[in-house]
């Protein structure tokens, strides 16, 4: 039996997830919306129109499983693979495994809890639904071995939600996720007009600003710049957490940074656990403080 793998063009998680495909045993067969390329033995073309649309993903993704009874299907770890695949565990009534870091026979390891936690889970019998957890397998390189094109047959439901709009992120051109450098305020940075001193900071540096969840919520930031669990993972040389107490849900996207400095105020918080380098004390003193530091060091 084969197995299905979900791909997207020029997506490394694609890649990490033929490799779980791989690992599985048996043909590895390819599904992509539009033209994609992928090492697997022979990658699907699926014509569907327009941008993305999670059911109609689902739904071409459905239509091949019946088509080819695969073993299992595997997506990556994704917003847009976990997404996909959800969609599909519901239309064929099968529980899903997001975020897997190893699978044997029945029995898979999977990520929770943005990471912090592995489970141990079987699979029931029958045909297998998983996602690969980021960075937990190597990308596989090639390209595919044949390409077919097919034609879903899509009911109007299937595209009732899609994608309308894509909006840029404000960090200045540097993506937050790729900065080598991420300086990240919290509620102790108090509004939005007490971002400048960040911005000021990442500039020198050639960093992007991030922020956790309840600036977003307060709406001094845009959701693009939120670090977490349900925000961006980043993995920087240095992350600097400013007024920012270190909840589980804000570490899950910060916890892959070389090294992280944070400043706050409360000697007892959480985030000080997690820090290479701790300065307790009021951030308005203590950013300009560096900033000005660092023009003096430069000017020098
Ligand atoms: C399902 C779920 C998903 C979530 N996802 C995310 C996520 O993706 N990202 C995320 O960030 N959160 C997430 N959260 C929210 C998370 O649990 C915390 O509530 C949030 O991270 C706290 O944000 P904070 O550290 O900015 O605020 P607080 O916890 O209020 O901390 C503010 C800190 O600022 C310090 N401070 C105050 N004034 C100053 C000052 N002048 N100088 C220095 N320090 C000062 C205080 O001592 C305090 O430690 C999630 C929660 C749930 C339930």
């Amino acid at each position: 039996m084969s197995v299905l793998v979900l791909i997207e063009p020029d997506d490394e998680l694609a890649l990490q997830a033929v490799t779980l495909a791989r690992s599985l045993g048996g043909p590895v067969q390819g599904i992509s919306i539009g033209p994609a390329d992928a090492p697997v033995d022979v990658l699907h073309v699926a014509q569907v129109d327009g941008s993305y649309a999670p059911g109609a993903w689902a739904a071409a993704v459905v239509q091949l499983v019946e088509r080819l009874a695969p073993s299992a299907v595997v997506a990556p770890g994704s917003d847009r693979g976990n997404e996909v695949l959800a969609h599909v565990a519901a239309r064929l009534d099968l529980p899903l495994a997001a975020n897997v870091t190893e699978m044997r026979g029945d029995e898979v390891t999977r990520q929770r809890w943005g990471g912090s936690l592995l489970e141990e889970a079987r699979l029931g019998e029958g045909l297998k639904l998983l996602t690969a957890a980021p960075h937990a397998f190597e990308a596989a390189a090639g390209r595919a071995g044949a390409t077919e094109s097919f034609a879903p047959a899509l009911a109007e439901a299937d595209t009732a939600v899609r994608v309308v709009e894509s909006v840029g992120a404000s960090t200045g051109g540097i993506s937050l996720a790729e900065a080598k450098v991420v300086v990240s305020g919290g509620r102790g940075v108090g509004s939005a007009e007490g971002f400048a001193v960040l911005e000021e900071l990442a500039g020198l540096l050639g960093g992007a600003v991030g922020c956790s969840r309840v600036v977003t919520s307060a709406g001094w930031r845009p959701h693009a710049d939120q670090v977490g669990q349900t925000g961006t993972k980043v993995s920087p040389e240095l992350y600097v957490a400013c007024g920012i107490s270190g909840a589980t849900q804000h570490i899950a996207g910060c916890k892959g940074a070389k090294k992280l400095l944070a400043i706050n105020g409360d000697p007892e918080a959480t985030i000080f656990a997690h820090a290479d380098y701790a300065v307790i004390g009021d951030l308005h003193e203590i950013l300009p403080a560096i900033s000005a530091e660092l023009r003096k060091a430069r000017a020098a």
